[in-house]
């Protein structure tokens, strides 16, 4: 387990650690969300920290979003998080859209965060791609919402994947700039926590490149709601190569599909890459894919059947949603006033 420390924005002051993070609700969730982030969720839930965990549908719509999509998409990740065990008894579960705090604190941050921070986030450069003044406004201040999502709740954990952290690091320097800029000691500095073997799970295609809900090849992604079949298929056709697997972790250097399988294994049965190729070391590929699909399987499979389950009662979705954003706006509310109140609006 995380063992979750205080981290003081400056010495001798203490925040009470609290965690938050996010998914947007875009396509389906992958086997990256689900290691990188979702499984990492339920773990912190179990530290008896408070947890606020959240569909950030307001993200979603930094690029087009067909409205009966975004509806069910949202929903989906929805039954996803509780079909992975957050329970709503433990943790916030809401929409972003549903607490308005998130947008109203993001406005104060546009003004606090500068055009040069923004403009180096390499997710920006990668989503806009080439045609940069034909993205949208929303994609390139999202890291300013993403910021405020943080800090509305002086959350002072946020456990992503690896290529949320210069999101993060960005975080920081806002927070940071608003506590100088103001001369209070009022946002927590937070940190990312990104642990466990699979911060990064990489296409099945190309072990160059992200596993990614939006990207075009179908087969390179393990998606959360494939069945036992789809699963095995798209392990079986991973690209490899022809060697056996080493039996320590450094004979993966410069072999990065052997790396992302390996990596994936240990996610998946929490165990270390070096406990992994201790076990395995020395077999070919044609023996370890069967011995990795049949431990996506066993993980994924009850995960599918239940959030499949779930979306029979979107009702009962919704539901736990309204009921999560109520929490939420209790915390978030008092943290937007006194922010209001440290830069000057009259209230
Ligand atoms: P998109 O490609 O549309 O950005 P995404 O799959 O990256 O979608 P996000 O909603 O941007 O999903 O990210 C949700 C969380 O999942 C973040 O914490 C992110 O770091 C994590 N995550 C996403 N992809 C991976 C991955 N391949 N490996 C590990 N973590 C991942
Ligand atoms: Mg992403």
């Amino acid at each position: 387990m995380t063992e979750v420390v205080q981290t003081p924005s400056q010495p001798g002051t203490q925040f009470v650690p609290r965690v938050f993070s996010g998914i947007q609700p875009t396509g389906g969730l992958t086997l990256g969300n689900y290691l990188g982030a979702i499984k990492r969720f339920v773990d912190m839930q179990a530290s008896g920290i408070e947890t606020f965990y959240c569909m950030v549908d307001l993200h979603a719509i930094t690029t087009p979003q067909k409205p009966d999509d975004l509806r069910r998409a949202t929903r989906e990740l929805a039954a996803g998080y509780l079909a992975a065990g957050l329970d709503p008894a433990k943790s916030s579960l809401f929409n972003q859209s549903q607490v308005p705090e998130h947008t109203q604190l993001a406005w104060v941050f546009n003004c606090v965060a500068r055009m040069g921070w923004l403009s180096r986030m390499t997710q920006f450069k990668d989503k806009a791609g080439k045609n940069r003044e034909a993205a949208s406004v929303g994609l390139f201040a999202y890291p300013n919402l993403m910021a405020a999502d943080i800090l509305v709740y002086h959350a002072t954990h946020v456990p992503v994947g690896e290529d949320q952290k210069q999101h993060i690091e960005l975080t920081r320097d806002i927070a940071t700039k608003f506590n100088h800029d103001y001369g209070v000691d009022f946002f927590p500095i937070p940190e990312p926590v990104t642990e466990g073997a699979a911060t990064r799970v990489m296409s099945l295609r190309d072990g160059s490149k992200k596993m990614s809900k939006s990207d075009p090849s179908a087969a390179s992604r393990i998606n959360m709601t494939d069945d036992s079949d789809m699963i095995s298929q798209k392990i079986r056709k991973a690209k490899t190569d022809p060697d056996a697997l080493p039996s320590e972790a450094s004979g993966l250097n410069e072999r990065p599909e052997a790396r992302n399988l390996v990596n994936i294994y240990a996610g998946l049965a929490d165990m270390t890459v070096d406990d992994v190729l201790a076990d395995v070391g020395g077999k070919e590929f044609s023996v370890f894919k069967p011995m990795l699909a049949e431990l996506a399987v066993s993980k994924l499979s009850p995960i599918a059947a239940e959030m499949a389950r779930l979306m029979q009662d979107t009702a009962e979705i919704d539901k736990i949603l309204r009921q999560g954003a109520q929490n939420a706006r209790t915390v978030a509310g008092p943290i937007l006033e006194k922010t209001y109140d440290i830069i000057g609006m009259v209230r």
